[in-house]
């Protein structure tokens, strides 16, 4: 699972960093999505479908190529 994310959308909602703590994080200086592991385990996949779903702009998004 490759994680992306586009910040110039992200509005800084946090949902994120709540949903799945270990793959993001948010800027100190802005609010915006900080992607601390862009390939987590598999364990991480629920929260990170669950922060795709959650964001509210669509700044987040998996692929799954290798
Ligand atoms: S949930 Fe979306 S809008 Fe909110 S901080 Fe994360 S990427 Fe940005």
């Amino acid at each position: 699972m490759n994680i992306h994310v586009d910040p110039t959308v992200c509005i800084g909602a946090g949902h994120c960093a709540l949903r799945a703590p270990a793959v993001f994080d948010q800027s100190q200086h802005d609010g915006t999505v900080i992607v601390l592991d862009t390939q987590p385990d598999t364990e991480h996949q629920a929260d990170v479908q669950a922060a795709v779903e959650l964001c509210p702009s669509g700044a987040i998004w998996v692929s799954f190529a290798p």
